[in-house]
């Protein structure tokens, strides 16, 4: 096979999708999702399994390479080991990784490994107990997130991501502890600024936490060598602390726009391609699809239009495309 190369109006070269598998949530996140009112999909308007695999032979073939599942979470859609399954068959896809919240990973990590994941992000923004139960707003939390930690490392998931959204007020004290992780274990964790949607304006306008003020915290500690990251390819910028087995990722979409760097586009649950997390840019790909039509016209138009840049503003729903959720769009 001579595969193609997809390239935006821009010619950033983009061969990575996000798949979001479900929009539904074992959690609720403050920062994400919120507590009630979310108008969730109809079971009928999710792709299936089946048909995402269709999408992605279509799109492997035109420089897709990478996959990441995630939701919503993506461990509460029933037997999603069986569509890890179905992506590691498909020619040219040669890395396919998993975002988490780790409540469920303890029972699947093994499975998973099995089904072909090789990597997996697991989001935890603290590492006091309570604390994570409150963010999550959801009891027991800490615990079980921890078991998945456990799971994903008996497992043999490398390298291992650890997301941290950073609120002030809320967890900006545990930038140290964080970090200090990082000298202990291979992990990479990565301190992300909250984005905002129409349901967190409270968050990320007042409790907004910049990862420039997170990493001139760390450099009083200790020197923080820049370094290439782990695999992934992702929006992080990473660091490291000297002999430090792990890395200090961060994710910047509010202090320091990555866009010209952006390689991704988004499959939503119910088979929408978006272009770019923000906006109101989609393209309907299931209805095409269950209407038996060729759907490479509609990913190359969605190529094409894909924007230069996010035009999210610190505390204001402006730019961010009626989005109530990052949940909605696989984050
Ligand atoms: N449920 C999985 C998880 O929590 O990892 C996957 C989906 S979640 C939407 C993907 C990532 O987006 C998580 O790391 C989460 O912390 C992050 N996220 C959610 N809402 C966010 C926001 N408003 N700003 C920044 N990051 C956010
Ligand atoms: Fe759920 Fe992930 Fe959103 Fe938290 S960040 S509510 S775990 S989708």
């Amino acid at each position: 096979m001579n595969p193609e190369v997809m390239k935006d109006s821009f010619g950033r070269r983009v061969e990575y999708l996000r798949v979001s598998v479900t929009d539904k949530c074992n959690l609720r996140c403050t920062y994400c999702m919120p507590l009630e009112g979310m108008d969730w999909l109809r079971r009928d308007e999710l792709l299936s399994y089946e048909e995402i695999e269709s999408i992605l032979r279509v799109m492997a073939p035109m420089g897709l390479r990478k996959v990441r599942i995630t939701g919503g979470e993506p461990l509460v859609r029933r037997d999603l080991p069986e569509l890890v399954r179905r992506i590691a068959e498909v020619p040219g896809i040669e890395d396919l990784s998993l975002s988490t919240n780790g409540v469920l990973l303890e029972g699947f990590a093994e499975e998973l490994a099995e089904a072909g994941i090789q990597r997996v992000n697991i989001s935890l923004d603290s590492l006091q107990p309570e604390r994570v139960d409150r963010i999550a707003r959801r009891p027991d939390s800490f615990r079980k997130i921890m078991a998945g930690f456990a799971a994903a490392e008996a497992a043999g998931f490398t390298p291992i991501k650890v997301n941290v959204v950073l609120m002030a007020g809320v967890n900006d004290d545990e930038v140290e502890a964080f970090a200090a992780l990082t000298r202990e274990r291979p992990w990479h964790v990565r301190f992300i600024e909250v984005m905002p949607t129409s349901a967190n304006l409270e968050i990320s306008g007042g409790k907004f936490f910049s990862c420039r003020d997170a990493l001139r915290r760390l450099r009083a500690i200790d020197t923080l060598e820049p370094v290439e990251g782990p695999p992934g390819n992702g929006p992080a910028t990473y660091y490291r602390f000297p002999d430090a087995p792990g890395t200090v990722g961060v994710i910047t979409p509010m202090s320091h726009n990555y866009c010209e760097r952006c390689n991704r586009m988004r499959l939503t649950a119910d088979g929408q391609l978006r272009p770019c997390l923000f906006g109101s840019l989609q393209t309907n790909l299931r209805d095409p699809l269950r209407r038996g039509e060729d759907l490479r016209p509609h990913i190359e138009h969605t190529l094409r239009v894909k924007p230069e840049r996010h035009h999210l503003v610190q505390g204001s729903d402006v730019g961010s495309g009626g989005l109530v959720a990052l949940s909605q769009t696989g984050g």
